[in-house]
């Protein structure tokens, strides 16, 4: 899987895709990852990359030329290959559409900034798609590709390492995670549940099936309709 991400702060890209899950992920060639820098291929003589707005008002504009340029700088893109724009206006990303995305062999992002794109940057590449993180707007389109990478990465088998434990994961069997506790058996006087320490298996897995499902009733009733 190819990951490909226009951007106006390349190093931002790269140091989280270096560290940790990620960057083992990419030496062992379970994910490519390149951050593209939308101002190199700007044709101004500043390198501008933004305007202000058409009809007043504060803010700037991404501007389409540097926009499509970086994108045919990519082609021809891995087949079959996803296109995205980050924006709050777009389809809300999540485990399911994370899934659908693992099909893809590469996946190109638009890191906005300022006010957003040209709108007109929608007809100049047709084949791209809207996404947004959430119902908040943040400074930049990186957090949202760092995100959508992320989660799309860890369910491919491979990247990390008991693939199990993704599956294990909140989301994965429609379910919210059940609690974990770890050593010691008791902190200031509080006890990790008795069952974890019982070595009974089956009792243990049947638990442990229990708390999922009675935490997804009580903090997440939408995810069990
Ligand atoms: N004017 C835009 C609006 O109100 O919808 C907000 C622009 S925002 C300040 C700058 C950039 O951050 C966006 O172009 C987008 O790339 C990114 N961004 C901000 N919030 C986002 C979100 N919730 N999901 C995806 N991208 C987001």
């Amino acid at each position: 899987m190819k990951f490909s991400i226009l951007t106006l702060f390349p190093e931002i890209i790269e140091t989280y895709a270096s560290a940790s899950i990620m960057g083992r992920a990419r030496q062992k060639g379970v994910i490519e990852v390149q951050a593209v820098n939308i101002r190199d291929f700007s044709t101004d003589a500043h390198r501008k990359v933004d305007d202000s707005p058409f009809g007043g008002g504060s803010g700037m504009v991404l501007t389409c030329q540097p926009l499509e340029s970086a994108y045919e700088s990519l082609l021809p893109l891995k087949q079959p290959a996803r296109v995205f724009m980050t924006t709050p206006t777009g389809r809300r990303f999540d485990h399911h559409f994370a899934l659908e995305l693992t099909q893809a062999q590469e996946i190109v992002i638009f890191c906005g900034h300022y006010e957003g794109f040209d709108e007109r940057i929608k007809q100049l590449i047709p084949e791209m798609e809207e996404v947004s993180i959430g119902d908040y707007v943040l400074t930049g389109g990186e957090l949202p590709a760092l995100s959508m990478m992320d989660a799309i990465t860890r369910l491919i088998p491979g990247a990390v390492q008991k693939f199990t434990s993704v599956q294990a994961d909140s989301f994965y069997d429609g379910l919210l995670d059940y609690p974990h506790y770890t050593r010691p058996a008791e902190y200031k006087g509080l006890k990790v549940p008795d069952v974890l320490l019982s070595g009974n298996h089956a009792a243990i897995e049947q638990w442990r099936k229990a708390q999922a499902l009675e935490r997804t009733q009580r903090l997440r009733p939408d995810l069990l309709k």
